[in-house]
C-alpha cells in the first residue's frame, strides 16, 4: 500500500499465524455465552514512534502488561460487540458492522485512545471470519460473537491520554441468548444506583459503564427478575445492555412506537436504529412480517417515565413493551418491578406482540441472508 501512511491501522499489511492444533469446536447447543473462544484473535499495537504494528491473525491467548498500564489504573478500555451468521450460500455475513466499527472509534476518541481506521479493521475482522469460519454455528438463532476491544497501556501514574494501546478482536460462539429464549423478561426499574446521566458517558461503549452495573444486577437476579430497568429520576432509560421499546394504540388503531431519545444516557444500539428504520419504511417501502399494510406505526423518539408507563397501562393503551439489542435482537418484557410492586404488561402468551414479533422476525431474516434489504447483511 505505497500511498498509506505506515503508521496507520492497515488491513493490507495482514500477518496471518495460524494455531499449531485447532480445538474440537462445541456442538451448538452446548456453546453458551462467551464461554469457549475460538482458536484465533485479531490483534495490533500502538506505541508513539511506530504508530499502528502490522495488524495480525494469531493463537488466542494471554497478553503481557505493566501493572502501571493505563487502562487498569484509569479505564482507558473501550469495546463492541457484534454477531457473525451463516447465510443460505454458506458464507458468514455481519449485520451493518460500518455501525459497530465508527461506534468504536467514537468510543475510543472519547477515552482519548489512538485512533484507527475503521473500514481497514472491518477488513481484518472479516477475514478473521473466514479462518474461524468452522466456528460459526449455521443453525437459526446461533452466531458467533464479535469483541473487538481497545484498551491503553500507556505505563506511567500521570492520568494523560494514553499514547500506547493494544487492539484486538475475540469470538466466541453462541447460542440462544442463555436460559431466556423468547421468554418474556421480568425487569426490575432501578433508581438509586444510576447507569448514566446527562453529561456523563453512557452513550458510549466504554469498560468503565459496565462493572459497576454488575451490582444492581445481582440484586435484580436475587429478587427474581431478570435485568435491571436502568431509571433516570422517573425517566425509563435503558434495560441491562438493551435499548427499550414502548407500543401504544392511537384513536384510529395505528400505533405509536416509542423509545428514549439519545440524549447522551443512552447507548446508541445498532438494533434501535435498525428498529426505528423499518418501522419508519411499514407500509410504504415494507411490509413488516405479519403485520396488515393498514397499520401506520408512527416511530418516535422522546422522554418515557414511570408515571406515563403506569397510566398507559391504566388507561388500556399499552399494547407491547420490549427490548432490543445484539443479544436478543427483539425480547418483550412481561413484568417491571417498581416500588415494591409490579407493573404486569400485556405480553400475549409466551412471547412478543404483533409489532415486536414482525421486527424480531425482519430484523433475523436480514441478519440470516434470508431477505435483502439496503445491505444491511
Ligand atoms: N444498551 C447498552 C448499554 C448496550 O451495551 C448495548 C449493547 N451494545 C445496547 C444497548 C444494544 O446495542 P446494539 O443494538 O448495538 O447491540
Amino acid at each position: 500500500s505505497g500511498q498509506r501512511d505506515p503508521a496507520e491501522f492497515d488491513a493490507s499489511r495482514l500477518i496471518v499465524t495460524l494455531v499449531k492444533e485447532l480445538q474440537p469446536v462445541p456442538p451448538a447447543d452446548e456453546a453458551n455465552f462467551g464461554q469457549n473462544m475460538t482458536d484465533h484473535m485479531v490483534f495490533a499495537s500502538y506505541d508513539p514512534v511506530e504508530g499502528w504494528s502490522a495488524p495480525e491473525i494469531k493463537p488466542y491467548g494471554p497478553l503481557t502488561l505493566y501493572p502501571a498500564s493505563s487502562c487498569f489504573q484509569y479505564a482507558t478500555s473501550a469495546f463492541e460487540g457484534m454477531k457473525a451468521y451463516i447465510g443460505p450460500d454458506g458464507d458468514p455475513r455481519l449485520f451493518r458492522p460500518a455501525k459497530n466499527m465508527t461506534r468504536f472509534l467514537r468510543s475510543a476518541s472519547r477515552l482519548s485512545l489512538p485512533l484507527f481506521d475503521p473500514d481497514e479493521l472491518l477488513k481484518v475482522m472479516k477475514t478473521l471470519l473466514k479462518v474461524e469460519r468452522r466456528w460459526i454455528p449455521d443453525q437459526r438463532g446461533h452466531s458467533l460473537y464479535m469483541r473487538p476491544m481497545i484498551v491503553g497501556t500507556r505505563h506511567t501514574i500521570g492520568i494523560v491520554a494514553s499514547d500506547r494501546a493494544l487492539l484486538w478482536v475475540m469470538c466466541a460462539p453462541i447460542g440462544q441468548y442463555p436460559s431466556i429464549g423468547a421468554r418474556p423478561l421480568s425487569l426490575l426499574a432501578v433508581g438509586d444506583a444510576v447507569r448514566a446521566w446527562p453529561g456523563g458517558t453512557g452513550e458510549y461503549k466504554i469498560s468503565g459503564n459496565y462493572g459497576p452495573t454488575i451490582g444492581p444486577m445481582q440484586v435484580a437476579h436475587r429478587q427474581g427478575y431478570d435485568q435491571c430497568l436502568w431509571l433516570l429520576g422517573d425517566k425509563v432509560t435503558e434495560a441491562g445492555v438493551m435499548n427499550i421499546f414502548v407500543v401504544l394504540k392511537r384513536d384510529d388503531d395505528s400505533v405509536d412506537l416509542l423509545t428514549p431519545a439519545l440524549d447522551g444516557t443512552i447507548l446508541p444500539g445498532i438494533t434501535r436504529e435498525s428498529v426505528l428504520e423499518l418501522a419508519a419504511a411499514h407500509p410504504s417501502r415494507t411490509t413488516l412480517p405479519g403485520l396488515s399494510a393498514s397499520l401506520h406505526i408512527y416511530p418516535d423518539e422522546r422522554d418515557i417515565t414511570m408515571g406515563e408507563l403506569q397510566t398507559w397501562l391504566a388507561e388500556e393503551c399499552l399494547l407491547e413493551v420490549f427490548v432490543v439489542g445484539t443479544a436478543v435482537v427483539v425480547q418483550p418484557v412481561g413484568r417491571i418491578g417498581y416500588k415494591g410492586g409490579d407493573l404486569t404488561l400485556p405480553a400475549p402468551e409466551g412471547g412478543l406482540g404483533p409489532v415486536g414479533k414482525a421486527l424480531h422476525q425482519r430484523i433475523t431474516d436480514i441478519q440470516y441472508g434470508v431477505f435483502e434489504w439496503d445491505g444491511w447483511s
